[in-house]
């Protein structure tokens, strides 16, 4: 014979069942962009084939393994009668989208500045492209319909919904009578896309294509914007498109129960891949999050922040330039005494530094001149020809390491 309170005893054993938890982990990285020497890395010249696999074989494990992945295109997919380019106005093969979905990515943000570079073409046909590999797009819409309608991934029970916007398109105007292809920044937007996605979402993950190029921290209005969107029911916001990694942080608000929440802003995770020199635009993050469901008190939390560091190892192979992200830390610079500068840059007889890359390969690093400010490093120095540019920029030297 049991009373009520055997009951309600039993009860409470069976919530307490941690399994009465359900979580998903979410992997994001920063901007997937595709310079010229990208574009050409992956073209076989016997098949006239593109493939682009080969950029993501090392962290393939990583981005599959989480429940849902995320990167942010920074190109289109316009066709080949629109012409593969990359900067300034990047249109992409194909293929890129098959590599980013044989890399196990679900969800691509299309809102940045260079998802006009091919017009509203480009735009349409980006969607299509990814929509045909099963990777969703958000950011940028085919119709005002598809505009309106959030994007929500459920994994174990939990609903996440993704926004995504950015602060413009590189002066390439969106067409005034077509203002859903392209979601902007815009407070009042965002708010309402926000309060509906909280209506049919359990979670909400904001990416803001923002923030000042090549800044390693977050600026004040970075940083006001995501708390204001975090305050205002998004739990995790994630930012790129300053192509160098900045800091993020937990940012405590009012949850919707009224209690305090911890949140978190990622405010950049830099460039993923890309052929870009500038300092530390060879770096970037793997994000990885785990958004909980407490069943019994209904709230999500936002937990297990990782960051995974990954840089863009470029390398000469077959007489081909090669781009492949490695997982871990970029090698340190490493200064060889002893060694001078090769025999195409005689004049100059100072010391170089080199790269240690995997399977012993090295890559030279000249110490800049005294008096060189350039922020394109040494190799736009005006005392290194442009000749010798290309060959610090392209040449693997095979030198005997002391
Ligand atoms: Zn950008």
């Amino acid at each position: 014979m049991y009373d009520e309170n055997t009951i309600s005893n039993r009860q409470d054993k069976g919530q307490l069942n941690p399994v009465s938890n359900s979580t998903v982990t979410i992997a994001a990285v920063g901007d997937v962009m595709m310079h010229d020497g990208q574009i050409w890395s992956g073209y076989d010249s016997e098949t006239g084939l593109y493939n682009y696999s080969m950029f993501f074989q090392d962290v393939k494990d990583e981005i599959s393994s989480a429940d849902i992945a995320m990167a942010n295109l920074e190109t289109t997919l316009g066709g080949k009668e629109l012409k593969f380019t990359g900067y300034p106005k990047f249109n992409s093969p194909d293929e890129l989208a098959d590599a980013l979905k044989d890399a196990g990515f679900d969800i691509i943000m299309t809102s940045n500045n260079h998802c006009l570079d091919r017009g509203e073409k480009g735009v349409v046909r980006t969607i299509d492209v990814l929509e045909q590999r099963r990777l969703m797009a958000v950011g940028t819409s085919r119709t005002a319909g598809e505009r309106d309608r959030i994007v929500i991934k459920e994994i174990n029970g939990v609903k996440i919904a993704f926004l995504a916007y950015t602060y413009g398109t590189n002066g390439n105007p969106v067409p005034k009578d077509k203002p859903y292809l392209v979601n902007l920044i815009e407070e009042d937007t965002i708010l309402k896309d926000l309060t509906k996605a909280r209506q049919s979402a359990d979670a909400v993950v904001v990416y803001l294509h923002f923030g000042q190029e090549y800044q390693r921290v977050a600026s004040e209005q970075q940083k006001k914007l995501a708390k204001m969107l975090l305050e205002k029911g998004a739990d995790v916001v994630i930012g790129s498109h300053p192509h160098v990694t900045q800091p993020g942080e937990w940012v405590r608000v009012i949850g919707p129960g009224g209690e305090m929440v911890e949140r978190y802003a990622a405010y950049s995770l830099g460039n993923f891949i890309s052929a870009q020199r500038f300092p530390y635009t060879d770096e970037g993050v793997i994000l990885k999050i785990t958004i909980e469901k407490d069943l019994q008190q209904n709230r999500i939390n936002v937990k297990d922040v990782d960051q995974i560091p990954t840089w863009v190892d470029k390398f000469k192979e077959d007489g081909k330039m090669r781009y492949v992200i490695r997982l871990g830390k970029k090698p340190p610079l490493k200064k060889i005494s002893g060694l001078k500068c090769p025999p195409f840059t005689l004049r100059c007889n100072v010391p170089f530094h080199t790269l240690l890359l995997p399977a012993g390969r090295i890559r030279p690093f000249h110490p800049r001149p005294p008096g060189c400010n350039s922020i394109w490093g040494h190799s736009k120095c005006p005392r290194i020809s442009d000749t010798d540019t290309w060959r610090y920029r392209y040449n693997l030297l095979s030198v005997e390491l002391p």
